[in-house]
């Protein structure tokens, strides 16, 4: 007996493919399956969160509907997995809230916020919102920097505690003794398969598509989202170490390190998420889990907003528009923090800890040793 009726139906299919296994070259969803005779609801997670969602082992199937084993992987799996994010949360009142509205709540948290800080600007100098404000500190006119430290430094600490939470209750489900350590090899094998999206090719040929003809775009769309990501927190990083440790206050040249990696994240995060929105309305509507639909928009529409008002803020800094629209990128930023542990951000970790497992248990069976 499983917790849930997806886990149910999870327990039945990976019961049928482990006495097919046509699709073990596929991903690592199917050799994991086949290092177990029996699932448990951990066992169930930790393969629907290694799943990349490709589509191939639908499209390859013989069992696939009409056929009346009706098996479907890449959606069952999915549903698995949003319910997963939401099992693991903390505290997880806040995930079911999330899922049905995850849209409106980061909107009416990113919006909220930019009123705050045009509020709190026009209460101490009405005249910093519609001026022309250049140079070293120009941005800590509007609010001084140990103000938004505090509040991003909360919001982020809040945001990290949660995701840590998290992680430790998916580790524990899984099977994994919290507080063990992992093999470096392991590590490092996760962290390659993680950062070249290894498993999103439906075993080499890439994704399928409404047309069911396979390509490469969600990957490189991913990709640039990722990235994006990572180069948008490295120049937050280094902008924070030149404030502190050389008190060069923002903002910045155009050539200097923290706007430079901040405008090629910022493309990364434009042009991304669009792509994997559109890519989102070609799929097959037989692969796509409907109910995190609006969870997963929500998460991409926020990472283009960061974007957006960042590059916006970047070209038209010098101008009276600099206020409102540091109070607004500051206020997406906000929103995606506090909404990142209850949202679609979750599953780039949580599918992380399922590699570094699968790196782990594929190491100590001896196959990857052998291969
Ligand atoms: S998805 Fe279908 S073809 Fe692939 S292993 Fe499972 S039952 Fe076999
Ligand atoms: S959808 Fe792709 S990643 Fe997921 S189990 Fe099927 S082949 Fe593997």
């Amino acid at each position: 007996m499983h917790g849930t009726r997806i886990l149910e139906e999870a327990d039945r299919l990976m019961t049928v493919c482990n006495s097919c296994r046509y699709c073990e070259g596929l991903c690592a969803v199917f050799p994991a399956m086949e290092m177990r005779r029996a699932f448990s609801d951990g066992d169930l997670n930790y393969l629907a969160n290694l799943c990349h969602g490709c589509g191939a082992c639908y499209t390859d199937c013989q069992f696939s509907p009409p056929h009346q084993f009706n098996v479907n992987v890449p959606k069952t799996l999915a549903v698995a997995r949003a319910e997963s994010y939401a099992a693991y949360a903390w505290p997880r009142a806040f995930a079911g809230a999330f899922a049905r509205n995850g849209l409106i709540i980061s909107l009416i948290a990113a919006l909220s916020m930019a009123v705050f800080i045009l509020g709190f600007a026009a209460f101490n100098d009405r005249q910093i919102l519609l001026g022309v404000q250049t140079g070293p500190g120009a941005f800590y006119k509007l609010m001084p920097h140990n103000s938004m430290a505090t509040l991003f430094g909360a919001a982020f600490l809040y945001a990290m505690v949660a995701l840590v939470m998290g992680v430790r209750a998916f580790w524990r489900d899984i099977g994994e003794p919290v507080g063990s350590r992992t093999d470096a090899r392991s590590l490092w094998q996760a962290m390659r398969d993680a950062g070249e999206l290894h498993y999103l090719d439906g075993g080499g040929v890439g994704c399928v598509n409404e047309d069911e003809r396979p390509n490469d775009r969600r990957k490189i769309f991913h990709h640039l989202t990722f990235y994006g990501f990572a180069l948008c927190f490295a120049a937050t990083c280094i902008a924070t170490l030149y404030h502190y440790l050389l008190a060069r206050e923002a903002p910045y040249a155009w050539w200097d390190l923290p706007v430079v990696l901040g405008t090629l994240g910022g493309f990364g995060l434009l042009v991304g998420p669009a792509g994997l929105l559109t890519e989102k309305w070609k799929r097959d509507p037989a692969l796509v889990d409907k109910q995190s639909f609006g969870m997963d928009v929500a998460f991409l529409a926020m990472l283009f907003l960061t974007g957006l008002t960042g590059m916006a803020l970047l070209l038209w800094r010098e101008t009276p528009a600099m206020g409102p629209l540091l109070a607004l990128h500051l206020g997406v930023v906000f929103a995606l923090f506090i909404t990142m542990p209850y949202g679609k951000f979750v599953h780039g970790i949580y599918r992380f800890a399922a590699l570094v497992r699968y790196a782990r248990e594929r190491r100590m069976t001896g196959h990857w040793a052998a291969e």
